[in-house]
C-alpha cells in the first residue's frame, strides 16, 4: 500500500498566522485538491496529520473544526480526491501531548491504523516540525514553499535529506512519475 502523509494549513489551504477558525477561512491553494485526486487516482491512501492548538487556546471548538473539516472533504470530493485519514492535535503547546508536531505521535497513529512502515513514505509540509515529525520516524521529510514554507526554507536546518518543491501539485508531479 502506498501512502503520504500531508500536513493541512500551508500545504492544503492558505495558512493564516491568526489560525483558520470559520469554514469562510478555509481557502484551498490553488491546484492542491486536483494534486490528492491524482494521488488518489494513482493508488496513494492520503492521511492528513495537522496541529489545531486553536482549540486548546480556545479560538474555536471541536464542532467549528469539523465544520471546517466536512468543508474541506466536499471542497475535495468536488476535485474528485478523497483524504482517507485525518488526525488532529487540538493541544496547546503547554499541554505537552506527544501528538503534537514536531513530535511523531499522529504519524505513529497512521502506521497503526494503516498497518505500514513509515519508512520513506513521503511526508509533506511547510513547517520545520512537519519535516522533523517526519524524519523521527523515517519517513522523507518534502517541504512545499506554499504557506510558511519559503519562511521555512530561509531558516534553513531542515532534516538531512529534505526534498524542496514549489507546491503539492510540484510534489505529486514528482511521486507519480518515479
Ligand atoms: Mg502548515
Ligand atoms: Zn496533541
Amino acid at each position: 500500500m502506498k501512502l503520504i502523509i500531508l500536513d493541512r494549513d500551508g500545504v492544503i489551504n492558505m495558512d493564516s498566522d491568526h489560525f483558520i477558525k470559520t469554514p469562510d477561512e478555509w481557502k484551498p491553494i490553488p491546484g492542491s485538491l486536483e494534486a490528492i485526486a491524482r494521488l488518489n487516482q494513482a493508488g496513494y491512501r492520503v492521511a492528513v496529520a495537522t496541529n489545531q492548538s486553536g482549540v486548546g487556546r480556545g479560538l474555536f471548538d471541536m464542532a467549528m473544526l469539523n465544520t471546517i473539516h466536512t468543508k474541506m472533504h466536499k471542497a475535495l470530493a468536488q476535485a474528485g480526491g478523497r483524504i482517507d485519514a485525518l488526525f488532529y492535535c487540538p493541544h496547546a503547546a503547554d499541554v505537552k501531548c506527544a501528538c503534537r508536531k514536531p513530535l511523531p505521535g499522529m504519524f505513529l497513529e497512521m502506521a497503526a491504523r494503516f498497518n505500514v512502515q513509515l519508512s520513506a513514505i513521503p511526508a509533506v509540509g511547510d513547517s520545520l516540525r512537519d519535516l522533523q515529525a517526519a524524519a523521527a520516524v523515517g519517513a522523507a521529510p518534502m517541504l512545499v514553499k506554499t504557506g510558511k514554507g519559503t519562511a521555512t526554507l530561509n531558516a534553513g536546518n531542515l532534516p538531512e535529506g529534505t526534498l524542496v518543491f514549489t507546491d503539492l501539485a510540484e510534489v505529486v508531479t514528482h511521486l507519480l512519475a518515479q
